[in-house]
């Protein structure tokens, strides 16, 4: 008992009246083993756990806290909505603004994919309504997906693959029906031809495919070159929709996210093409529970009240949540997105360059700002492939950058998120980690 720490403490008092001690499984370190950090503080580029400990944080909450944690002007934001009162359930002006702003956002000269936009709490909920939505306008029941790539925990998107190409899937978690699963195809990432074959056979079906921007679910994966231009023409064709997620990726990747990357050709050849869809969470609400699906007005007008497709929501469009969110795409500038840029370039590098020197193979992942590591000698191309590394050396990386006082996300399956706070003392603190963490990896 005496060895106990404060976070042990807390941990075993969680389990006792949490499931797992938990309200979101990758917390508990099932992958990476030991005791989570309990948080109680985050500013800036920094957490500070139950023990006092401050730590250099690269989870950022899982990709909101683009500003850094707690920014003031955010943080203002929130005190002043919250002093006009917490939840209205009535429209405001607020979310108006806010919908203007990723609309205006979400431009690349001509190109304006949002036509109109719905706002709800989470980015499970986001996709699962764009999802619906696809079913509902087309009129069709199928939903393509592919393996290794998350969307949140509707029961439709938690489909596991089963063998070959185009069959139909099997749950992948306990709790979903077989008929359920059996509704969506799951198919390898950057697989072309396995979306050609799944098209072929249930061409009258398919009501759509829905894809991250880029993959940062399985490890980071930018798709291949053109691999969502193509996804775009070949549903098109089939008079099926694309649902590009960018629940991850919007607004963190650049200022349009990772459309906004292909369609300015900072990309190259993924310019000339739009998603039907699109779903946002995380930096949209910036740390707040908001997220949005949006797309072609004459699609979003098939959800209530206008169209026959349903969703509501007691919180959707929270007054807090969307000032939180308004605030922060406003302070996300250029100079945000470069800071990201610069931060992401050096620790990728670095990290990089500590394992290489201690001869551990591995694949630098990279996605714009969005980077991670699979200890693989090859190149991943998809989930089978980053499966196949030795991702037991992860765990040791991880204690020890933690042991440092770098918080890392506690899997080698998430992205490593860097926030425009992280300036050159917090980088400096990371970089100094690296070697032991190395050394723990290759042993
Ligand atoms: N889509 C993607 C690409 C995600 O990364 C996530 C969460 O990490 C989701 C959807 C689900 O969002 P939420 O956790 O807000 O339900």
């Amino acid at each position: 008992m005496t060895n106990q720490t404060a976070n042990d403490l807390a941990f075993s008092r969680a389990k006792a009246s949490i499931p797992g001690g938990v309200n979101s499984p990758v917390r508990a370190y099932g992958s990476v083993g030991g005791t989570p950090r309990f948080l109680v503080d985050a500013h800036s580029a920094y957490v500070t756990d139950a023990e006092g400990r401050e730590y250099v944080d690269l989870v950022a909450s899982w990709g909101p806290a683009i500003l850094g944690h707690a920014h003031p002007a955010v943080v203002e934001a929130v005190r002043e909505a919250a002093g006009h009162g917490l939840s209205f359930g009535a429209s405001t002006p607020g979310e108006t603004e806010l919908a203007e702003i990723v609309r205006e956002r979400v431009s690349v000269g001509d190109q304006k994919p949002i036509g109109k936009i719905r706002m709800v709490s989470t980015g499970t909920e986001a996709t699962m309504t764009a999802i619906r939505l696809a079913r509902g306008y087309t009129g069709r029941d199928l939903l393509v997906k592919f393996a290794g790539h998350y969307h949140g925990h509707s029961d439709s998107l938690l489909a596991e693959a089963g063998s070959g190409v185009a069959t139909l899937a099997l749950p992948g978690s306990a709790g979903i029906t077989v008929e359920t699963a059996s509704q969506t195809l799951v198919l390898p990432y950057n697989d072309l031809d396995a979306v050609r074959a799944a098209f072929d056979e249930h061409s009258e079906r398919i009501a759509g495919v829905i894809v991250e921007a880029a993959a940062a679910n399985m490890g980071v994966m930018a798709p291949d070159r053109g691999f969502n231009r193509a996804l775009s023409e070949i549903t098109r064709r089939h008079g099926a929709l694309l649902i590009v997620d960018e629940v991850l990726t919007g607004f963190r990747v650049g200022s349009a996210g990772w459309w906004g990357l292909e369609a300015s050709r900072v990309v190259p050849d993924g310019a000339g093409w739009e998603p039907d869809l699109i779903t946002f969470g995380k930096v949209i609400g910036g740390g707040m529970p908001l997220a949005a699906l949006g797309g072609r007005a004459e699609i979003m007008d098939y959800l209530a009240p206008l169209g026959p497709v349903y969703q509501a929501g007691t919180l959707s469009g929270n007054p807090v949540a969307v000032a939180a969110g308004i605030a922060t795409l406003r302070l996300a500038d250029a100079s945000v997105y470069r800071r990201l840029d610069e931060v992401a370039d050096v620790l990728a590098r670095e990290t990089s360059a500590a394992l290489s020197a201690e001869g551990v193979a591995h694949s630098v992942q990279r996605a714009g700002n969005l980077f991670s590591f699979a200890f693989t000698g090859e190149t991943p191309r998809n989930y089978d492939d980053v499966r196949a590394q030795e991702g037991w050396r992860y765990a040791p990386f991880f204690h020890s950058m933690l042991d440092q006082g770098v918080n890392l996300p506690p899997s080698v399956f998430e992205a490593w998120f860097v926030t425009a706070a992280h300036d050159d003392a917090a980088v400096s603190r990371i970089l100094q980690a690296l070697p032991a963490a190395a050394r723990a990896a290759a042993s």
